[in-house]
């Protein structure tokens, strides 16, 4: 059988496959073809040459870097092969926000699979993640690889967060929550806990908020906020109710102006209380896109891969883990991964 390294290496500029001549997730500069696992910065650069990525993740790229992000794309659904310079490649789901993707790589009789970003947890506003079997080498994220993750039921944060907001019903619940994923699972979870108050948004979520509608995920009814004039009447009517907006918004004046705020987070390093404290959070959230440490180590066991390379986040870990297994594993160590995309 082929040696991985030969199908897969990783180089500056991401992970790179010599027999196809295509680049995973490259996120320092542009190539002539790359394969997207899914639509966040971290991820999907535009200004590629040939874009292959599931369609939805064409869609988020063209909402975020306008319709000419690549000279060319190709959608591919899950599970739908496609060879490229005789690679096999295909996508299957990743469960981390919509459209991500597992990318799986056949050659020679060799399996390669590139998780991207995943979780294993539910999530409405995107499809489970799917386990890919007889794989030789998974090639997983480790955003939260230390056993300390251990990320809580999401229903539960979600219940806090309505529990604060029927015991002060006098404050503006403003939530940060990343643009892309983040915001609209928070929303979407809101609606099934039974929350059918309009939901009140930063401007800066609209597209992204209108594309996820407009696949028919029901986020119900979002009002922008205003900026500018009428920005102060606007937000007296915010009392009370829930303001999703993202990160950078809550680095400035915007959120503390909403008439008595309690600043909530949705992220996965909520857990960690310094996070919390440093960003002035009242009501941490611990909401994560990304898998936690029993996520991670079960979808290895799961897998069964002969081979582990470990890449974003805590790869060191996660590698001593597989060790211990009884596999081998490698990290990885690609540049360009921020994990404050959680
Ligand atoms: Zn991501």
């Amino acid at each position: 059988m082929l040696r991985p390294d030969l199908l897969l290496q990783p180089t500056p500029k991401g992970l790179y496959c010599p027999p196809g001549d295509f680049y995973l997730d490259p996120v320092r500069g542009a190539v002539d073809r790359a394969v997207i696992s899914h639509g966040h910065s971290d991820h999907a650069r535009g200004g590629h040459g040939k874009v292959l990525a599931h369609p939805d993740t064409l869609a988020i790229m063209a909402c975020r870097y306008g319709a000419s992000f690549a000279k060319a794309t190709q959608a591919l659904d899950y599970g739908e092969p496609v060879s490229i310079n005789g690679v096999t490649v295909w996508l299957s789901p990743a469960g981390h926000i919509l459209g991500s993707a597992q990318v799986v790589l056949d050659y020679k009789g060799l399996r390669m699979v590139f998780t991207g970003d995943y979780k294993r947890r539910f999530d409405p506003t995107c499809a489970s993640f799917e386990p890919v079997t007889n794989t030789h080498v998974l090639i997983s994220e480790a955003t939260f690889g230390l056993p300390v993750f251990r990320h809580p039921d999401t229903g539960r944060e979600i219940e806090r967060l309505l529990h604060s907001l029927a015991t002060f019903p006098e404050r503006t619940h403003c939530v940060g929550a990343y643009s892309l994923g983040k915001a609209q699972r928070v929303i979407r979870h809101l609606r099934l806990a039974g929350h059918d108050a309009p939901i009140y948004i930063h401007s800066s979520l609209e597209k992204l908020c209108a594309h996820y509608q407009s696949v028919g995920i029901d986020l119900g009814v979002l009002v922008t906020v205003p900026a500018g004039e009428q920005a102060k009447a606007a937000r007296e009517a915010c009392r009370g109710q829930v303001v999703v907006a993202p990160p950078g918004s809550f680095e400035g004046k915007w959120a503390q102006n909403f008439p008595d705020p309690v600043i909530a987070f949705a992220s996965g390093w909520m857990s960690i209380k310094q996070r919390a404290k440093q960003r002035g959070v009242e009501l941490p959230l611990v909401i994560s896109d990304h898998a936690d440490w029993d996520e991670l180590t079960r979808t290895v066991q799961e897998v069964n891969p002969s081979q582990l390379w470990v890449t974003y986040g805590r790869e060191d870990a996660l590698v001593r883990w597989a060790e211990l297994e009884g596999r081998r594993a490698r990290p990885l160590r690609l540049v360009g991964y921020d994990e404050e995309v959680s």
